[in-house]
């Protein structure tokens, strides 16, 4: 059972600035934790470490540290394109500056970049050795358009964490405004049923991330979920006194579920709802029509938001690809990639199908479908494409038809 904030539920804060800028010492005070490697020897920090946990009076985020922006080795220039991903899905950042060291156009640059990628940032001066922090920003007039972010610290004094934490506080995270799973939708005493098929796919004692989090918010609204397998819907309707305001399924027994749950009854699935919270679903609807036009030697990006384990009925590897085949979609020329990794180039490809980003932050699953918009590529994601392959997106998008206008 999943006990705790899940990864992309997290305000994601990012720690950037050179080598040596003191980056991993005042995450070390701000969390009170070891959580990354403090030593005076330049780019102890390679690939970026990331820790969850739970930072009062912000809540649940994800500390992320990341290398120096101004290591010119072969090795570090990939950190720095590492370092240059991860910023993009920072909900929050702060910028690491030190007084006995001049700024250098790097230091700028890397502002600029978080400010017109519009993400909060607060610039920390790390005073060392005696030079004083007001001296420094008066010297760098560079530093003029962040003044209004600027927190001098000692980020080895105690007193540090509190200066910060109330600084981080102030800042509006990027999504902060962000809606629910179930936003505009959901209001006190609504009855909604959960299909929730366990086969072999289905991970051994548990119930997967997205109906975690649909049951959870469905109790925050004082609703009700009920749970079931397809097997049992009939009856669990047939029990209800009222029709429930939703039906939610998996995206895999969509098909069966359809015939079960009369027209009347509102129906979507789990990836839908996914859509519609993390990602654009209008545009996850119009990237299906892609699918029509695929031709033998196609190029298709599967892509998904985590590395978990493959079973033997995997939804990306090797049932789309049945489906897709089942529908007439031969020959095609298929590619995956997992986890953190989504390529910059999508240009060769003519579709991308996308999971639900149940694990991604809600800032990178827009980026991602941004990298496809601005390369002219369309992208879906799996609930659309597979209520599409089935016959029944109409209904799955049916309850959120005004929102697709
Ligand atoms: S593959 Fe995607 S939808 Fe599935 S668990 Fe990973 S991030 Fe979530």
């Amino acid at each position: 059972m999943v006990l705790e904030t899940t990864r992309g539920n997290r305000l994601h804060i990012g720690f950037f600035g050179r080598c040596n800028a003191g980056k991993s010492t005042l995450i070390n005070t701000l969390t009170e934790q070891q959580i990354s490697l403090v030593s005076p020897i330049a780019g102890t920090t390679t690939d970026p470490v990331s820790k969850g946990m739970e930072l009062l009076p912000l809540g649940p985020v994800m500390i992320v540290d990341t290398a120096g922006i101004d290591d010119t080795s072969e090795l570090g220039l990939l950190r720095v394109e590492k370092t240059k991903q991860v910023l993009l899905t920072m909900n929050l950042a702060v910028y690491m500056l030190r007084t006995d060291v001049e700024p250098i156009p790097e230091d700028i640059e890397w502002l600029q970049q978080l400010q017109s990628s519009h993400i909060p940032t607060l610039v920390v001066i790390n005073e060392v050795d005696g030079h004083q922090g007001s001296e420094f920003i008066k010297t760098h007039g560079e530093l003029q358009p962040y003044t209004s972010q600027i927190v001098i610290a000692d980020v080895n004094d105690r007193a540090t964490r509190m200066t910060l934490l109330e600084a981080l506080s102030k800042l509006k995270p990027v999504d902060e405004d962000v809606q629910s799973l179930l936003g505009g939708y959901i209001e006190e005493k609504d009855i909604f049923v959960l299909v929730c098929p366990i086969d072999e796919s289905a991970p051994k004692g548990r119930i997967i991330l997205p109906q975690v989090q649909m049951i959870r918010e469905i109790l925050d609204h004082h609703g009700t979920a009920m749970v079931c397998q397809v097997e049992e819907l009939s009856t669990t309707l047939e029990q209800l006194r009222k029709p429930p305001k939703l039906v939610i399924t998996d995206s895999q027994a969509f098909e069966a579920v359809s015939q079960i749950v009369p027209e009347e009854i509102a129906l979507t699935s789990f990836s839908i709802l996914m859509a519609r919270f993390k990602g654009k679903l209008k545009d996850l609807v119009s990237g299906v029509h892609a699918i029509d036009q695929l031709r033998a030697g196609s190029k298709v990006l599967i892509s998904e938001g985590c590395t978990h384990r493959q079973q033997c009925e995997d939804i990306g590897t090797v049932k789309i690809p049945r489906w897709l085949k089942a529908k007439g979609y031969t020959d095609l020329e298929l590619e995956w990639t997992s986890g953190g990794h989504f390529p910059h180039d999508v240009s060769k490809y003519d579709v991308i199908i996308h999971c639900g980003g149940c694990m991604l932050t809600r800032r990178e699953v827009l980026r991602r479908i941004d990298v496809a918009s601005v390369q002219g590529v369309p992208i879906v994601n799996y609930g659309v494409l597979i209520a599409s392959l089935h016959g029944i997106l109409q209904r799955a998008i049916k309850p959120f038809e005004h929102e697709l206008e």
